[in-house]
């Protein structure tokens, strides 16, 4: 079977392969280093190199599959083995983990962000209810390389397994359990920095600002891996969901080899429902569509199946909202319905900041009556919101 390795699974430039055609490799081996913002990229099988080009690495995996991995280099510097490892915002944001642990936040708040807001998705927090204590363990790395004060695991109340695993592994005072609000997008950063620390960080404003780190569950993961077990990310931890056999409600799928087809993985689920719509990758949303040949990378937290697109050949009106769906997803749902998008607006909370709209106050949303005004003036006949309430 082939596995495919995209070049760019992170923020910043695409990875320069280091391996060439006809090359055998091995699990855990890189396979494309960082160039400038970046993450190293590693293999997740043994197999033989069978084409490199400008996009992607393809390696087709020997039948045969080891558990175990070559480790990263010996190091005696947390930050640089997750450099090493290739650590990236497992969460859906990709940005390299070793730049964004570089700044100190003396006396500062290092966050584990446990949301899990995305409905379906599970992974995260079946990984606290099995491996409490190595998520303990990376929240500590963090705070010794940011040199923060405090510690901060952020779940909802309802994740009550997860809550006594993890209570019963805290070893420190500096470490606490907090509950978030059970709303979306409560995993937004700006939201847990707005609850738990009572700041309100301007739209495009950063968490270092209220003196705070924030990683997500599978992040702190990766780098308790990378710093006790010297393992490179070369598996992912995944949920699949929606129109699949098995997995209607959500079934996760842990360390789920990098590159793997996201077909075989519908398969292990046991297969389509059919009539189905499309695939997403991601949550419900934030997603993005999907095809059966996309692999699994760094950043697919889930794999979901919808529904047919119900078919309506009206004018419809887009409104965009920042943290789940924004136009090019809106008219790419449009599209799949058959219908004609005639008018296109902003939820009002929406503020340009440096070439991009970002939400005022997430999670705090406004009623929607004026813009879906505006929308029926410009000739929509029904209107798709892509906005998380109202
Ligand atoms: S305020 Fe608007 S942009 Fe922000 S989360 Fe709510 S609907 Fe989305």
């Amino acid at each position: 079977m082939e596995f495919r390795f995209p070049l760019r699974q992170h923020v910043g430039a695409p990875c320069t392969p280091v391996v060439e055609v006809g090359e055998e490799v091995k699990r855990g081996q890189r396979i494309a280093e960082s160039n400038g913002l970046g993450a190293n990229i590693h293999s997740s099988v043994n197999g033989k190199v069978v084409a490199v080009n400008e996009n992607e690495i393809v390696i087709e995996a020997d039948e045969n599959q080891p558990k175990d991995y070559l480790p990263i280099k010996d190091t005696e510097d947390p930050l640089e083995a997750i450099m090493e490892a290739g650590i990236v915002g497992a969460g859906g944001a990709g940005f390299p983990t070793h730049v964004k642990l570089k700044s100190k936040i003396p006396g500062g708040y290092a966050i584990v962000n446990a949301a899990e807001c995305e409905p379906i998705l599970g992974h995260n927090i079946n990984y606290i209810e099995e491996n409490a204590e190595k998520i303990i363990s990376g929240l500590k790395i963090i705070m010794n390389l940011t040199e923060a004060a405090h510690g901060i695991i952020a779940l909802k109340e309802k994740y009550k397994n997860a809550i006594s695993k993890l209570e019963a592994v805290i070893d420190s005072d500096n470490i606490e359990i907090k509950y978030l609000p059970d709303m979306y997008p409560a995993g937004d950063e700006r939201v847990i920095v707005r609850e738990f620390l009572g700041v309100e960080l301007a739209p495009g404003q950063l968490p270092g600002e209220a003196n705070a780190v924030i990683q997500n569950v599978e992040t702190v993961k990766n780098i308790a891996l990378a710093v006790e077990d010297r393992k490179p990310v070369i598996d992912k931890d995944v949920t699949v969901g929606g129109r699949v056999k098995n997995a209607q409600g959500g079934t996760v799928f842990m360390d789920v080899p990098i590159g793997y087809p996201v077909k075989k993985l519908i398969e292990k689920a046991g297969g389509f429902v059919e009539p189905y719509g499309e695939i997403v990758l991601g949550g419900p949303f934030t997603g993005k569509h999907g095809e059966e040949n996309d692999p699994i990378t760094k950043i697919t937290g889930g794999v979901l199946v919808t529904m047919p697109f119900p078919q309506d050949k009206r004018k419809f009106g887009i409104l965009a909202c920042e943290c789940g769906a924004q136009e090019p997803r809106l008219r790419e749902i449009v599209e799949a319905m058959g219908g004609t998008v005639v008018a296109e607006e902003k939820c009002k909370r929406m503020k340009e900041v440096n070439g991009r709209f970002r939400c005022e106050l997430p999670g705090i949303c406004p009623g929607q009556a004026t813009t879906v005004l505006n929308l029926k003036k410009k000739g929509a006949e029904v209107i798709i919101a892509g906005s998380c309430s109202d």
